[in-house]
């Protein structure tokens, strides 16, 4: 008896790490199980075009809503997804919901792109791509509907190979944005080397953009330099009018953030969207 309240004391100061760590390996399996019974869902997030002042694209982001952990962020749980190898069915997962929502969109005169994220292990395999392009021709989608983000960090983990499979998605007609532009460590010439239509500024340098001169001079010389490359910049993290009112002095081609329309499901945003008029913020 006492050997084995020795024992419960030496796993009573290791119950931290090891009830972390067992705690990740049940929400990994129940991971596994969301994707398989479709216990995750897609939200919606508009990107509004300045200069066609309407709703040009639209985000898909992951939802999960555990059954009794309740809510779970996707910042949270890719990571998981990554390191258990889950990445690849995940990422299947999401292209072909977000596929078939467009199907039905279309039928509802939703006339916008899908812009599905990445991760950098969906750029560690060759097949994704031709995954992609046959789902595509299954749906009737032409490859003007889907855009594909991927972060400057993703691609730098092994730069040819992720390169190889964006151009395959590039010459398939797929456009590319690179997401999170600012934070990761990738050089300017790298920037040139990537085959994107789209750049997204991060929203550390947009969040507060009407207070902060930096940011400002930043976002501004971000929007200079991606113009001057050929590439369609968008603002993500538009939280206020002002900072929309400078970016659009600055020339940004699209927003996106809370102030305009924060993520939500399916339903919710067809119905954002055949009420919201970008014609409303100019009239003072
Ligand atoms: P991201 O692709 O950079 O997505 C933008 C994130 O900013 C989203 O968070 C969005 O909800 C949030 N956001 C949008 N506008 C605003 C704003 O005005 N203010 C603030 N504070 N936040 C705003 P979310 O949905 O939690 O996603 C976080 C990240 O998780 C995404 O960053 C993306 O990297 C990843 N993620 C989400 N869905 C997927 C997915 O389906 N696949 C993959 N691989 N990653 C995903
Ligand atoms: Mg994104
Ligand atoms: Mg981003
Ligand atoms: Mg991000």
């Amino acid at each position: 008896n006492e050997a084995k309240l020795k024992k419960q004391d030496v796993a009573y100061y290791e119950l931290g790490a090891d009830e972390k760590y067992l705690n990740q390996i049940r929400l990994i399996n129940d991971l596994k199980q969301a994707i398989e019974q479709d216990q995750l869902v897609m939200f919606y997030q508009p990107k509004v075009d300045l200069k066609q002042r309407k709703v040009t694209q639209v985000e898909a982001l992951i939802r999960w809503f555990h059954k009794e952990l309740g809510f779970i962020s996707p910042e949270e749980f890719i990571g998981l997804a990554e390191q258990s190898g889950l990445m690849p069915a995940l990422t299947r997962w999401v292209i072909k919901n977000v596929l078939n929502e467009a199907v039905v969109w279309r039928e509802q005169n939703v006339n916008v792109a899908m812009a599905v994220n990445l991760s950098a292990y969906d750029l560690a395999y060759d097949d994704l791509p031709n995954y992609v392009s046959d789902l595509l021709v299954q749906c009737q989608l032409s490859t003007e509907s889907l855009i594909l983000e991927v972060t400057e960090s993703a691609v730098m983990e092994d730069p040819e190979q992720a390169l190889n499979v964006l151009h395959q998605f590039k010459s398939s007609g797929i456009k590319l944005a690179i997401d999170d532009y600012g934070t990761g460590y990738s050089s300017l010439s790298q920037l040139t080397s990537m085959p994107v239509d789209e750049l997204k500024i991060d929203m550390s340098f947009v969040l507060k953009l009407d207070q902060s001169k930096d940011d400002q001079a930043i976002v501004r010389s971000t929007i200079e330099m991606g113009h001057n490359l050929g590439l369609s910049i968008v603002a993500e993290g538009v939280e206020n009018r002002d900072s929309w009112a400078l970016l659009e002095e600055y020339g940004c081609d699209k927003l996106q953030g809370y102030y305009i329309c924060k993520p939500q499901s399916s339903s919710d945003f067809i119905q954002w969207y055949a009420n919201y008029d970008v014609l409303s913020e100019y009239q003072a």
